[in-house]
This record gives structure tokens, C-alpha cells and sequence, in this order.
């Protein structure tokens, strides 16, 4: 019956195949759909078990054994994605050829509504201030009880729409925070400039209360935002009022998809916008650029400073 719904959705039920060399064993997984990426594939080994899941549309197609023989902990996905195929390629602990891949296990090779799975969702969000500088408090907020995020819903999304149904009283687990930025490079600090698009926004607010509030040598703050439309840009108000109190912060939007209305900048991240945008207070002067948002767009802007020369350590990507 489900094999039938996906049907009528334009999907038909995977299958998969597996392989074997000396040193590996490789599971091989036809989706037979083409938007497949490494998000959509979950492995778990524990043990003897191994467990995969892939995410199709509404459904999850799942490989779950109980392996012939034991295998290393670190395995290797790959998609290759415009055919919608899954390589999964484990580790073996002996060299001995194996004669099955193992004993099916709850759900084995099934497609079943992503419901019934059960499956946790794990995604990275980035705690921000209740407000910019204006009001910034130091995070003794009320015995430290409250942690504020900014998210944004995509409506096709997995984890987002569920967060978005949460009512007062309901739990979501949160893990420790994981990060790699440093106080210290902030030392002796002179100018810093924040590249964020949408939600990228959301490293820079500690960033900048941080900054604005505890370094002296701080010359210049520049935020240059991009958004798509004006009504995207997060915490605009906040941002110009921030500019108009502080004269060492600067905050320029670039849209992507302005209205005719929109008499700022617009465009993608473009050498023309770096060049007028990273005007240093002296040529010398102790620079620091934090860079976050969609990862075409971090990929970009760091090569695009690279070429601008400056240095590893003058650049802080936020990524996954
Ligand atoms: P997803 O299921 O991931 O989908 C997102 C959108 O992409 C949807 O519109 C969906 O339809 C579309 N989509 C999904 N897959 C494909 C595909 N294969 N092809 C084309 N389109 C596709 N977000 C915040 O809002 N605030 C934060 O503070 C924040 N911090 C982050 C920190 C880090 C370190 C990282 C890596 C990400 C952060 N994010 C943040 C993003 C966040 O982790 C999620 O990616 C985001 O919330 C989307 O999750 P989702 O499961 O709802 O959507
Ligand atoms: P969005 O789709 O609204 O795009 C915002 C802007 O990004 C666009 O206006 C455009 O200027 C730029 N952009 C988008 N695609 C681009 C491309 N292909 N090339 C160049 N520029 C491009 O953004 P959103 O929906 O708010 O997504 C924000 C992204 O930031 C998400 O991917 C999220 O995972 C990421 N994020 C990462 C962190 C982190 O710490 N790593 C934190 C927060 C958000």
C-alpha cells in the first residue's frame, strides 16, 4: 500500500545490493529519486547492528541487520545524487569473505511512513541575545534559565514545522554547545566586519554585543546583511537604531529579490560589494571578518577574501 502512494507520487521503492572486498563491504542503496543528498541518509551502527535510513518525501526506506561479522566504527557515505544512489561502505575487522550481509532486523529493507519510524532529528541552532546592545544584559538572564534562539520556519522543512507546533510545556532536547570561535580573536582588535546572510545573521548578535561592549581597541563594526526581500531582514529596527547610537557600527542590507521600491544595494556577495565594503581605519589595522549563511554563499565570500588577501586567521566562517 505504501509502495502504491509513492507511485502516485511519482516514486517507485528502493532497493538495495551489497558488494564486498578484502578490506570492505559495501551496501549499495537505488532510491531511484534524484533529490537525495547526505541529509537525507541516516546511519547508525551499534554493536553487530547496523541500521540505515533514507529519507523519501513522507517515507523512510530502511536497511536494518544484525552483520555476518564484525566491522570498524567509522564507515563512509556517498550519494551520488543525480541518480539517487546511497554507497555505504564499511569496515571489515578481519579479512574473511563474507556469505551474507547479516540477519534482517526489525523493518529490514521496507519503506515505511516517516511517522512510524521513530527517528530522531538533530539540528545546529545558534543561541542569540534577546536584543542587540541596546539593551544587552551579560547572560546571567534570571539564574541562567533561559536560552534564546531565532529560527526560521521553512514550511517544506523536517525539523522546523515541528518546532513550530510546540506548545508551552512541551520539551526538545538540547545538547552542549559546539563551536570552534575565540575570544581571543578578538584581542587588540581594531576593525570587524560580519558577513551574514539570513538566518547567518544569528552569530553575529553575541558577536556584536560582545564586541561593542568589551574591546577597546575596537575602531569600526560593519555588518553588511543580504536578504532576499526587505521583510526578511531579521531585526532591522534594532540594527539601524544600534547604528544611529553607536558610531563605530555601520549596517548595510543588500537584497537579493528587492521590489522596484528598493533603493539600496542589491545582488549575491560580488567582489564589487567586498571592495567598497571593507574599507579598513588604517592600513595596518587589526581586522577580523566573521562570515555565515547559506553555505554557497560562505563558500563564496571566503574565496572571495582570500583573493582580496586576506589571511586564514583574519577570516571566521561559521559552518556545520
Ligand atoms: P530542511 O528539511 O533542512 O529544509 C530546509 C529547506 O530546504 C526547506 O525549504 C526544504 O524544502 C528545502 N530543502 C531540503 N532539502 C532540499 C534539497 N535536497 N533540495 C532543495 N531544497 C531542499 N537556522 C536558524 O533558523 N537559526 C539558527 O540560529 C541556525 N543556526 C545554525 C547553526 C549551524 C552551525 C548550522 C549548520 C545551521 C544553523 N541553522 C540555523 C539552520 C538549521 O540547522 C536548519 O538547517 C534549518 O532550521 C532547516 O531545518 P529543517 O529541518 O526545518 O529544514
Ligand atoms: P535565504 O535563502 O533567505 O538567503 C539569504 C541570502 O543568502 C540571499 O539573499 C543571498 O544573498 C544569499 N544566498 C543564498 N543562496 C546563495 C547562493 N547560492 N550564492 C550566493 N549567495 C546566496 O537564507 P536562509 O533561508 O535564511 O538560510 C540561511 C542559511 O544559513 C541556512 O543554510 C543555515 O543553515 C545557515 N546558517 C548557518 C549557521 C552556522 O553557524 N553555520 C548559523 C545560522 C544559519
Amino acid at each position: 500500500q505504501v509502495a502504491d502512494t509513492l507511485a502516485k507520487e511519482g516514486c517507485s521503492s528502493p532497493s538495495y545490493d551489497w558488494f564486498q572486498t578484502d578490506s570492505s563491504v559495501t551496501i549499495v542503496i537505488y532510491t531511484k529519486q534524484k533529490d537525495i543528498n547526505l541529509d537525507s541518509v541516516i546511519v547508525d551502527h551499534q554493536d553487530d547492528s547496523f541500521r540505515a535510513e533514507i529519507l523519501i518525501k513522507d517515507y523512510s526506506y530502511i536497511i536494518h541487520v544484525e552483520l555476518s561479522h564484525e566491522i570498524e566504527e567509522d564507515f563512509s557515505v556517498r550519494v551520488v545524487e543525480n541518480v539517487g544512489k546511497i554507497e555505504i561502505v564499511l569496515k571489515k575487522k578481519e579479512n574473511a569473505s563474507w556469505k551474507r550481509l547479516g540477519h534482517p532486523l526489525e523493518n529490514h529493507n521496507s519503506l515505511i511512513p516517516r511517522k512510524d519510524t521513530g527517528t530522531e532529528i538533530v539540528k545546529p541552532y545558534t543561541p542569540v541575545s534577546d536584543s542587540l546592545l541596546s539593551e544587552f544584559k551579560e547572560p546571567v538572564l534570571l539564574n541562567n534559565k533561559y536560552i534564546y534562539f531565532l529560527i526560521k520556519i521553512y514550511p517544506a522543512g523536517l525539523f522546523t514545522p515541528e518546532l513550530d507546533q510546540l506548545q508551552i510545556g512541551d520539551f526538545v532536547s538540547v545538547s552542549n554547545p559546539e563551536g570552534s570561535f575565540k575570544i581571543s580573536q578578538f584581542q587588540e582588535l581594531e576593525d570587524l566586519f560580519l558577513l551574514a546572510a539570513g538566518t547567518g545573521f544569528t552569530p553575529m548578535v553575541k558577536i556584536l554585543n560582545y564586541a561593542l561592549t568589551n574591546i577597546p581597541s575596537l575602531r569600526k563594526v560593519k555588518l553588511m546583511f543580504f536578504n532576499k526581500t526587505e521583510d526578511d531582514i531579521i531585526w532591522r529596527s534594532q540594527l539601524e537604531k544600534l547604528a544611529f547610537k553607536d558610531k563605530r557600527f555601520d549596517v548595510e542590507f543588500v537584497l537579493s529579490a528587492p521590489t522596484s521600491e528598493w533603493n539600496g544595494k542589491w545582488g549575491h556577495i560580488s567582489p564589487a560589494l567586498l571592495s567598497e565594503f571593507l574599507k579598513r581605519s588604517s592600513d595596518k589595522s587589526k581586522v577580523l571578518i566573521c562570515i555565515c549563511g547559506p553555505t554557497p554563499f560562505t563558500e563564496q565570500g571566503i574565496r572571495l577574501l582570500r583573493d582580496r588577501n586576506f589571511s586564514k586567521e583574519e577570516i571566521h566562517s561559521f559552518t556545520a
